[in-house]
């Protein structure tokens, strides 16, 4: 068919079966509203096909996030904004802003949290790397014991080499809570390769509540943790937090609160 003879709904039709066909299917249910717009608000052409691409481009942005987001596997819908810096004054709120621009990611550096349980190594785990996620990086989230398990499945089923390309893809890894479960016998050495294969080509954060002095002992082998620590310092960023604990001082308020409870009820 000729293009004059085609009529003004036809037009209307196959453009948006065209969007349709081609994937952009937001921009094809946005058309008719984008071409009412068009006439009502006597946008440019350019100015309507902007606005409808635009469209588009917000749901694929979306639906690359929520991708990213549910691979990262974190545990938790925390971001750094949701820490209480005033709560915490073992942390060092200017260090974790300035880690929080991800600045640490382009030179490929690891950031350590080291301390004792409840003072949220966690949550500024998972708010650094979400972060990270919603800057388009892809990152991963699991714990030291998961991850030791994982290899060590990996390696009785033959899957050895996939499993060090999976651990290695990430731009961010994170491994949490190493130190607080005894390791399984091969387990620091799988962690061992996982840390040296991303060493100098990307970023780890591993949070753990043995201080550096003590790795030794943790590990049950003084050269694997000698070579790991190696790795992980070179390039880093420890943060040591000695401050309280947030769940102990939850559990106080709340056992405070029951006492008051208590005490007004008996008066
Ligand atoms: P850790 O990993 O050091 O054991 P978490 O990060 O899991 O501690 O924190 C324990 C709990 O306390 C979590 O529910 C966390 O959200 C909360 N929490 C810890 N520190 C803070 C803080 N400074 N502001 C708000 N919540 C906090
Ligand atoms: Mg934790």
């Amino acid at each position: 068919m000729t293009q004059p003879a085609m009529s003004e709904a036809r037009r209307y039709q196959q453009l948006r079966a065209q969007l349709a066909y081609l994937k952009l299917n937001e921009a094809a249910d946005a058309l008719p509203r984008i071409l009412d717009a068009a006439r009502t608000e006597r946008l440019s052409l350019t100015a309507a096909l902007e606005r409808l691409l635009e469209i588009e481009v917000e749901s694929t942005e979306a639906r690359k996030l929520a991708s990213r987001l549910r691979f990262s596997c974190l545990p938790e819908p925390w971001s750094i904004s949701d820490f209480d810096f005033s709560a915490q004054p073992g942390v060092d709120e200017k260090l974790i802003r300035d880690l929080a621009t991800l600045r640490f990611l382009d030179d490929a550096s690891n950031v350590l949290f080291v301390g004792p349980p409840g003072v949220g190594k966690t949550m500024l785990s998972v708010g650094l790397a979400r972060s990270a996620v919603e800057a388009g990086h892809r990152v991963y989230f699991t714990t030291a014991a998961d991850l030791a398990a994982r290899c060590h499945k990996a390696a009785l089923e033959g899957r050895w080499a996939t499993c060090m390309r999976f651990f290695a893809g990430p731009r961010l890894l994170v491994i949490d809570e190493l130190g607080y479960l005894p390791l399984p016998g091969d387990g620091a050495s799988a962690l061992f390769q996982v840390i040296n294969q991303r060493y100098l080509k990307s970023s780890t954060i591993l949070s753990t509540n043995v201080g550096i002095a003590d790795w030794a002992g943790a590990f049950g082998d003084a050269t694997v943790a000698a070579a790991m620590l190696d790795r992980l310092l070179h390039r880093a960023t420890v943060v040591g937090i000695d401050g309280p604990s947030y769940r102990l001082r939850a559990h106080q308020n709340h056992a405070d609160k029951l006492r008051q409870a208590v005490n007004s009820r008996a008066s």
